[in-house]
């Protein structure tokens, strides 16, 4: 149920508001506009219950029901855009932001290559995977703590944030120490132990969605985010698993409009795991920033012939150099920078 009060209602009114909730065992989440507080309250029974019950109170203006299962990712919980910051890099602002890098930290060689390529392309954070979650336990998972330090270094020597995946609820603390956005993979999308753990932090998260998942299951994980407190929540559009095989998966791009549409959280969209394919990867990346989205997720290795992982959806520097050149008149024609 959302409880919109009245501009200018008092603290006092707001927390009559917030009491009531409590005192029928419901959880309550604020979002404190500029002009008016909204007050989300939430509760497997707020069914059966009667808006009148917050409705009667003084400073409130309407009670809605929002009909749709996520609430706090909705628009009627929060109608602005969230902007997510870090550092001085806004994801969900007027400049899209290109996070790119190796699917897999291989060495410190390849890592402060693929960084300073991608630096001077224009791109403003960095990826790299330290735990990899494959499909098979005989493929290559990743450095682990040793490829945190070494995006860590790289990130003091470029000054470019970095992004990594976590896959274990038990690592968030360490995979924090070290990173400035935590990544939920695809696989994990509906892990809600990890889900509400990166939670209870207040660090970035880029979330992406499962392949198998709706966009309403997915925007139901972003609510175990957001629940625990965590606003700084970014969607990651990477494809989903349909009938057609000629690409890694379908990007749905119907999903960057739809989540504009009915929630505030910013929208990024990875088209290398999308394409399964480098040559692919320029066109649905296109495609992305003109239907709406903040930001891209792309894969550029110095040499993908030789890379551990995914090499052949991985752009080589000077495909990723060009295609942010072609990105930019897009940009431009949809009043962003990029
Ligand atoms: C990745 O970004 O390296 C990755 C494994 O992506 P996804 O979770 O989308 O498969
Ligand atoms: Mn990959």
């Amino acid at each position: 149920m959302i409880v919109e009060m009245r501009r200018g209602a008092t603290q006092n009114e707001i927390n009559d508001v917030v009491e009531r909730a409590k005192s029928l065992k419901l959880d309550v989440q604020l979002n404190l506009g500029t002009d008016k507080t909204v007050v989300a309250i939430l509760g497997s029974n707020t069914g059966q219950l009667s808006t009148d019950i917050f409705a009667v109170l003084p400073g409130v203006e309407s009670v809605t029901r929002i009909m749709k299962p996520y609430k706090l990712a909705s628009r009627e919980f929060k109608s602005k855009d969230t902007v997510v910051s870090v550092n001085d890099v806004e994801i969900g602002g007027k400049r899209i932001v290109v996070m790119a890098g190796p699917c897999a930290i291989e060495s410190e060689e390849q890592l402060t290559e693929i960084a300073r390529v991608i630096k001077e392309s224009g791109a403003l954070v960095l990826r790299g995977g330290a735990f990899k979650p494959r499909s098979s336990p005989f493929s290559f998972q990743g450095l682990k703590k040793t490829g945190l330090e070494l995006l860590a270094r790289a990130n003091e020597q470029f000054g470019l944030p970095v992004i990594t995946e976590i896959v274990d609820p038990g690592d968030v603390n360490l995979v924090s120490r070290y990173t400035n956005i935590l990544q939920v993979g695809s696989r994990n999308m509906q892990n809600f132990t990890l889900l509400t753990n990166l939670g209870k932090t207040r660090r970035p998260v880029v979330l992406k969605r499962g392949f198998s998942c709706t966009v309403t299951e997915w925007m139901t994980a972003a609510d175990y985010l957001l629940a625990e407190g965590n606003s700084q929540v970014i969607l990651c559009e990477r494809g989903i698993r349909a009938f057609e095989d000629s690409t890694r998966f379908s990007l749905d791009i119907s999903s960057i409009p739809v989540i504009k549409k009915f929630s505030h959280l910013p929208i990024i969209v990875d088209p290398s795991h999308a394409a399964g394919h480098y040559s692919l990867v320029p066109a649905l990346a296109k495609a992305a920033i003109a239907a709406g989205a903040d930001g891209l997720l792309i894969e550029v290795h110095p040499n993908p012939k030789e890379a551990l992982v995914d090499g052949l959806q991985s752009l080589t520097p000077s495909d990723f150099g060009r295609l942010m050149k072609e990105l930019k008149s897009i940009a431009t024609s949809i009043g962003r920078d990029i």
